[in-house]
């Protein structure tokens, strides 16, 4: 019975990822809300598409609302699909970590790259958090995968914001750009946020402001006390007038410098692996914590009232003989 059952659950999604890599796009809607939904499925349908990924190039941009993410996206995409000719497909996923209630925004995001709409190979979804982050830490990662599977050759990440969240999520990618624009003390907050640190590429906005270059140069000073690396990736200061297509071009020529790097400098390798390394450790880590959770508390009790000793504890939890 079981096994009738899970046959016919496999030739389902096999016959909806046929669809999917056809480039039907309401099946891959379908498939990227079963994600978000954190369906019991997500298990089988990440099996069948795994040996077709692997092939997208992810781009993770973040910053601040209203640094100009949603013009510039629109502008970096229309810029792809010109140079890369008919066949280039690109995905874009707007991922909102920061509160469930503000997938109106990301709508009105999707709304203002309207222009986009009308071309059927560029795809472009938000996500907002279903109230828990660790729900958008799990799910954006096979959201990336199920867009590789579909045949996309640019994935692009966008995250609202600069924090904890937005750098993990931002680190989901191959190439992370971050954006700043002037009067918005950006440069010092994404410093504190620890976004320096994962940025490849920063892209300074609305240089047609006058206080962009006191950005660049403050950004140019950050960079500086940070230890070079041998062989390693200088990131680029670019700016950018994202409203009207300026900076665009030597945007694009970044990413490829930076793609070329990091396939020749074996980086690319290095990421990916990294990245599996984190979510298999979340995976096991959140399914251990759900197994363990009541004897955990039997034991926190003996803990706390002092019969057991905390590494005695550990011990017995991991089952491992105590001394
Ligand atoms: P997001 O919230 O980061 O996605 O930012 P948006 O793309 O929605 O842009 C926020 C506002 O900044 C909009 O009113 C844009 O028209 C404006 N904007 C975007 N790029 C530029 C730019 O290069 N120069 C100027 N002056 N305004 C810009």
């Amino acid at each position: 019975m079981a096994d009738t059952a899970e046959a016919e659950t496999q030739s389902t999604t096999k016959a909806e990822l046929d669809r999917v890599r056809a480039g039907d796009t309401r099946a891959l809607a379908r498939l990227i809300s079963l994600v978000e939904d954190e369906s019991p499925r997500v298990r089988s349908v990440i099996k069948e598409l795994l040996p077709h990924t692997g092939g997208a190039r992810i781009i993770g941009l973040t910053g601040s609302p209203g640094v100009g993410k949603s013009t510039l996206t629109g502008a970096l995409v229309r810029a792809f699909r010109a140079a890369g000719g008919p066949g280039a497909r690109v995905a874009v996923l707007a991922v909102d970590p920061t509160s469930p209630f503000t997938g109106g925004a990301l709508l009105g995001d999707r709304i203002r790259m309207q222009e986009h709409a009308t071309d059927d190979q560029v795809f472009i979804r938000s996500m907002a958090s279903r109230g828990h982050l660790g729900g958008l830490a799990a799910s954006t990662p096979q959201a990336i995968r199920v867009l590789d599977a579909a045949g996309f050759e640019l994935i692009i990440i966008e995250t609202v914001g600069v924090g904890q969240a937005e750098v993990a999520i931002a680190s989901l990618a191959d190439s992370v750009m971050v954006l700043l624009a002037p009067g918005m003390g950006d440069a010092i907050q994404a410093a504190k946020a620890g976004i320096l640190e994962v940025a490849d590429m920063f892209v300074v906005n609305k240089a047609d402001k006058p206080d962009s270059q006191q950005v660049v140069r403050d950004l140019r000073n950050m960079i500086a006390l940070a230890d070079p690396v041998e062989g390693g990736w200088k990131p680029p200061i670019i700016s950018a007038v994202a409203v009207r297509g300026e900076g665009i071009d030597e945007l694009l020529s970044q990413l490829d410098a930076h793609w070329s790097w990091l396939n020749s400098s074996g980086e690319l390798a290095r990421r990916r692996q990294a990245r599996a390394r984190e979510e298999i450790a979340a995976l096991a880590f959140a399914a251990l914590r759900g197994r363990m959770a009541g004897r955990v508390e039997e034991l926190a009790s003996q803990v706390a009232d002092g019969t057991l000793d905390p590494f005695q504890a550990a011990d017995e939890l991991l089952g491992r003989p105590t001394d």
